[in-house]
């Protein structure tokens, strides 16, 4: 099995990425905020939860993330592994996912993080803003407010995997299909230290 945590800022293109490391490796693609925005769109209770956090460009209490996402790792046992994409956000969420996926004896292969400059992120985001209808990509304060987040809460993350030797930086700028073979190159090298352990 292949647990993959695709990791970077918003805007970074881990949604764009994910897709393409589906079809590489047939994963199963776990992106919460889809999930949120899904549960938006149906108007439940959740989503309308979600949304008050979302539109702030806050996160979204770990308990309430870290139930929804168990819920979808559950009820898919015959996948060949996960892609966590936008997951975990917070040392908290990773903790919670390392008992899981150990519960499983499934543990986390690799964490991915792709490296992309903060003004790259800003014009990505302000450009996906005129097609992707999302509240919290039109506001310039909403998406400075993310990347705050990211760099106080979300980044730790990364220096907690590091610290189980996981980590990997990717070069995030430049074409798509080279950003997806960096992608490539790094969990295959992850796969075999893995293999070789
Ligand atoms: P991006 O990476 O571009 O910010 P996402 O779709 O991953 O886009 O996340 C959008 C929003 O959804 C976040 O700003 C946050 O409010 C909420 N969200 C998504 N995943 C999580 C998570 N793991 N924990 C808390 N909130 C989350």
């Amino acid at each position: 099995m292949i647990n993959l945590i695709l990791f970077g800022p918003p805007g970074s293109g881990k949604g764009t990425q994910a897709a393409n490391l589906v079809q590489h490796y047939n994963l199963y693609h776990i992106s919460t905020g889809d999930m949120f925005r899904s549960e938006i769109g149906n108007k439940t209770e959740l989503g309308l939860l979600a949304k008050s956090y979302m539109d702030k460009g806050e996160l979204v209490p770990d308990e309430v993330t870290v139930n929804m996402l168990r819920k979808r790792v559950e009820d898919n046992p015959q996948v060949k592994g996960f892609i966590f994409d936008g997951f975990p956000r917070t040392v908290a969420q990773a903790q919670a996912l390392d008992a899981m996926l150990e519960d499983m004896g499934q543990p986390i292969t690799a964490l991915l993080e792709l490296k992309v400059p903060a003004e790259e992120l800003i014009v990505r985001l302000m450009n996906r803003a005129k097609t992707s209808g999302r509240a919290d990509d039109a506001d310039a304060n909403v998406i400075k407010n993310r990347i705050q987040v990211y760099r106080e809460n979300t980044a730790p993350v990364a220096e907690y995997y590091d610290q189980k030797d996981k980590t990997k930086a990717v070069h995030g700028v430049g074409e798509v299909a080279q950003i997806t073979q960096n992608l490539i190159d790094a969990l295959d090298a992850a796969i075999a230290e893995s293999n070789a352990a």
